[in-house]
């Protein structure tokens, strides 16, 4: 039998007391007396409740923030009373909290035996403060009203966490892809993306969904192809209706990977900070970190090649059907193709079946949820003994769950941040979309060209530095023998990749690499000011509330 408890984990610098009492749990500041905003009564139990609604944690999690965030946007209104003032900051929050718009849906679909079956489907719109709004579809069993719900006021937060100015949106069909023939599959995407446009629930600039659990590429472009040649037939935006797209339908590079790479940008961000790292008890860097993820799908198994790549070492995995543990390190691109092949993790050569009662609860640095939500309970929160919680997964940790994890210091970098990535460059695609031209396209050639040209002019100043000053001359010579012909300008390597310009893909990258940092050091300002310590979540939902609430204030609250 093996048992993962003989990993031990690598980095394991003490935070001195100083440090720790720096970042000690301060959740809520004494109220200034302006607002003094109240969490609602029917969410009091959501505090300490073992599973919850899901959209009643994110609301809970919302008046967390609103907690600490109503008394400045009282403080800070211009003009009226101080009572006008109020009841002018509780009206826009209050356009925060429930959903806009909630379609359910049942149609029919015709199986490839003969037998019908009825399909049952929801999209939410949350907040349409801006517009498209925007989240993701889901196939599972789990989908209901409240998951969706649920998942839509996350993407409001998420969006306005990294300045994408969407609104928040998601859909669900109640359904396991996995007993469905791809022809089936198709007959149900299409159907769907049908139903949404008839009710104004799918359009470039009214809603765009994108690829979630049990769905990506190919749905996308499913649903692209039927929006466009039905309700979008004259709407030369049509593509943008949905994005996570296949390339040649008006995909982006980098699209697919991109929550993974936000995660490990994410993460990055933090783990680079010396006082957070030393609040947790660990040292700042990749070097030696280990990690285990939760689900092996689109965003676990991206996480897992971007950190291995970083430097850290993935010792476990966790899947619905068993758990492997490998302590020196799992290979992500071998285990890949062995689910390709096998469609299971389990087995895989690489590593061992892991025997114990729950792969979560073993040591590492990192822990990574990539897979549904509420996995992280007041029930098992005291077991978990990684000392950082990267919420790759749409609310993984349940409030109760949230308070014992940040009790015991852990830091828990929240899902509204860390898995903002797949948002994020699903707006490139978006914007991609509506230019009808790649990102790159019209610059490239001419890039190339400019730096070539700044390459022969930095030489040419040399020669005629060369010719004109004997002391240059003369070191020049020393270093590259006598001077006749040309001084050999040797650009760097580094510069020797970027000297062709900036493809799709390196803008991409970039693009999201800058959002997560922003939104990082964001964040990190917030918790400053507030004396957050750990609780990024809380700094999280109180940018985001002020960025909405700023977009409600200043475009005028009646109609
Ligand atoms: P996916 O369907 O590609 O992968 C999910 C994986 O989790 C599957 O391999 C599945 O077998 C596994 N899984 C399911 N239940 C499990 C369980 N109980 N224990 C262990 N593993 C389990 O889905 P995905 O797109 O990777 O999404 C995963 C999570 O990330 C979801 O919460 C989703 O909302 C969130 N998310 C996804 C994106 C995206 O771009 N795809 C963006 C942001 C957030």
């Amino acid at each position: 039998m093996y048992h993962l408890k003989t990993i031990v984990s690598r980095s394991a610098a003490i935070a001195s007391k100083q440090q720790l009492a720096k970042f000690a749990p301060v959740t809520v500041l004494p109220s200034r007396n302006y607002a003094d905003h109240q969490i609602p009564e029917r969410l009091k139990d959501v505090a300490t409740a073992k599973d919850p609604r899901f959209f009643d944690m994110v609301e809970y999690f919302f008046h967390r923030g609103c907690q600490i965030a109503e008394d400045k946007l009282v403080e800070d209104m211009k003009g009226d009373s101080l009572e006008e003032r109020k009841k002018k900051v509780k009206g826009i929050l209050m356009l925060m909290q429930g959903c806009d718009h909630i379609i359910e849906m049942s149609f029919p679909l015709r199986r490839d035996s003969g037998d019908y079956e009825m399909i049952t489907g929801y999209r939410a719109q949350h907040c349409t403060h801006r517009t498209p709004t925007k989240g993701g579809i889901r196939y599972s069993l789990d989908v209901c009203r409240d998951e969706v719900k649920a998942l839509s006021a996350l993407m409001t937060f998420k969006c306005a966490c990294v300045d994408v100015p969407f609104g928040g949106a998601k859909a669900g069909l109640k359904l396991n892809p996995k007993e469905y023939s791809v022809h089936e599959l198709e007959k149900i995407t299409r159907r769907f993306a049908l139903e949404l446009a008839k009710k104004g629930f799918i359009g470039p600039g009214i809603d765009v969904p994108a690829p979630d659990m049990g769905t990506g590429e190919r749905e996308m472009a499913w649903i692209a192809d039927t929006y466009s040649k039905t309700v979008g037939y004259q709407d030369i935006n049509a593509h943008a209706c949905v994005t996570g797209k296949p390339i040649n339908q008006g995909g982006i590079h980098g699209r697919i990977s991109a929550t993974g790479r936000g995660v490990f940008h994410g993460l990055e961000n933090f783990i680079n900070e010396a006082n957070y790292m030393s609040a947790i008890g660990t040292t700042p860097g990749w070097g030696g970190k280990t990690f285990i993820v939760q689900g092996f799908g689109n965003v676990g198994m991206h996480t897992c090649r971007y950190l291995t790549r970083a430097g850290a070492t993935c010792v476990g995995i966790i899947e619905h059907d068993g758990s492997i543990v490998n302590p020196d390190g799992i290979d992500p691109k071998l285990l890949e193709d062995y689910l390709t092949q096998h469609k299971t993790i389990v087995g895989f050569p690489g590593a061992k079946a892991y025997e114990g009662e729950n792969l979560m609860f073993e040591p590492c640095d990192i822990f990574v949820p990539a897979a549904i939500e509420k996995v992280i309970t007041s029930e098992n929160a005291s077991r978990i003994q990684a000392k950082i919680i990267a919420e790759a997964a749409n609310g993984p940790t349940t409030p109760a769950a949230d308070k014992i994890l940040l009790d015991r210091n852990i830091l828990v970098i929240p899902d509204l941040y860390i898995n903002a990535g797949g948002v994020t460059v699903s707006f490139f695609e978006w914007l991609k979309n509506l230019n009808h031209v790649s990102y790159g396209r019209l610059t490239f050639k001419y890039e190339r060209e400019s730096n070539y040209h700044l390459l022969a002019s930095v030489q040419k100043s040399i020669e005629n530095a060369i010719l004109n000053d004997e002391s240059v001359q003369e070191s020049l010579e020393r270093r590259f023998g006598r001077v006749g012909g040309k001084i050999p300008v040797t650009p760097s390597e580094a510069f020797q990749k970027r000297i062709s310009g900036a493809s799709e893909k390196d803008i991409v990258h970039s693009g999201l690499d800058y959002t997560m940092e922003r939104s990082a050091r964001a964040i990190m300002k917030t918790a400053m000011k507030y004396n957050l310590g750990l609780d990024l979540r809380t700094a999280a939902y109180i940018n985001s509330i002020e960025k909405i609430y700023t977009t409600y204030r200043d475009a005028g609250l009646a109609f």
